[in-house]
């Protein structure tokens, strides 16, 4: 039996054996409790007929307990010096696959198509680099992607705003752009000593599942996220204060504005932060017209 990766005594051989010296601009944290990691892998709730993608494997530390719980892992990574690493600490391995790329380049698709044919259960599992946490995760689910779910590491401080309801602090335009495509729970709080570098910030695991249909459906999606974006641009601002600043210029823009609002029962003098996804989608909808 060979020793997990992720010890505070076997990831140092491993770096030290390879000279290896961290990235911060890449997010490089590297999980040393092998606790955490089945934590994160029971969380997925993968079978022996699952397949996982993880984003930046590291040394393998997370990538060993996917591949031992599941079928396949397919990881993608961007640090070039970080392929000889895993090539030798994956090697026990065989049902791993490294995908040298920016994840945020990659044709994740086509590359499910290829690695997962005639699967039909996929998770994303990552300890995420934090200086791309949400782009990825909007990638991945914008995307809409055949996956049945993300679990992943993150700042905490993203986690709470991606899992917030109306009316608190945290809640915005990510929970709402989030929670739109799934249900997202907070699992885990997770303490800076687990990694090497430690992290400057508190972290968080999160569960994304995925809805099988959008929370509300809405004309536009796009011009969906337009309006809430531009409801939170100043949290401070009412809702047609922030409209008004943020929707494109016309004739009558405010009575059109108005107009909507009242048609989906928001007060003007409310504030973004007070609106339900569901009020969202209603007041996007009745805007649509005149802004399309
Ligand atoms: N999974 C390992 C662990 O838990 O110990 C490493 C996690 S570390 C927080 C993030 C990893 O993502 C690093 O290996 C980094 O090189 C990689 N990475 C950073 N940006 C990336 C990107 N855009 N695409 C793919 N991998 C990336």
């Amino acid at each position: 039996m060979h020793r997990d990766i992720a010890t505070p005594v076997r990831t140092k051989e491993i770096l030290q054996k390879y000279g290896f010296s961290f990235k911060k601009s890449l997010g490089q944290n590297f999980l040393i409790d092998t606790n955490i990691l089945r934590n994160i892998v029971d969380n997925a709730g993968l079978t022996e007929e699952s397949g996982a993608i993880e984003v930046g494997p590291g040394i393998g530390a997370l990538t060993e307990q996917l591949a031992k719980r599941c079928k396949k892992v397919v990881a993608f990574e961007i640090d070039q010096r970080l392929l000889p690493i895993l090539e030798d600490t994956l090697a026990p391995y065989g049902n791993t696959t490294i995908i040298h790329q920016d994840v945020l380049k990659a044709n994740v698709r086509e590359v499910m198509e290829r690695e997962f044919a005639g699967m039909d259960d996929v998770m994303v599992v990552a300890n995420l680099p934090y200086y791309v946490t949400t782009p990825i995760i909007m990638k991945l689910l914008e995307e809409r992607l055949p996956i049945r779910g993300i679990v992943v590491m993150l700042q905490k401080e993203v986690a709470d705003r991606i899992s917030a309801k109306p009316g608190t602090k945290d809640y915005g335009s990510l929970s709402i752009a989030i929670q739109y495509y799934t249900v997202a729970e907070t699992v885990m709080i997770v303490p800076k000593t687990v990694f090497i570098p430690q992290p400057n910030v508190d972290s968080a695991v999160i569960r994304l599942t995925r809805r099988k249909e959008p929370l509300f459906p809405v004309i536009s999606e796009d011009f969906f996220f337009t309006v809430t974006r531009g409801s939170f641009a100043q949290r401070r601002k009412t809702i047609l204060n922030n409209l008004m600043s943020q929707l494109p210029d016309g004739k009558a823009k405010k009575e059109m504005i108005l107009s909507s609002l009242q048609e989906a029962g928001v007060e003007p003098g409310r504030r973004g932060e007070s609106l339900s996804i569901e009020e969202f989608a209603r007041l996007s909808d009745a805007l649509y017209p005149y802004f399309n």
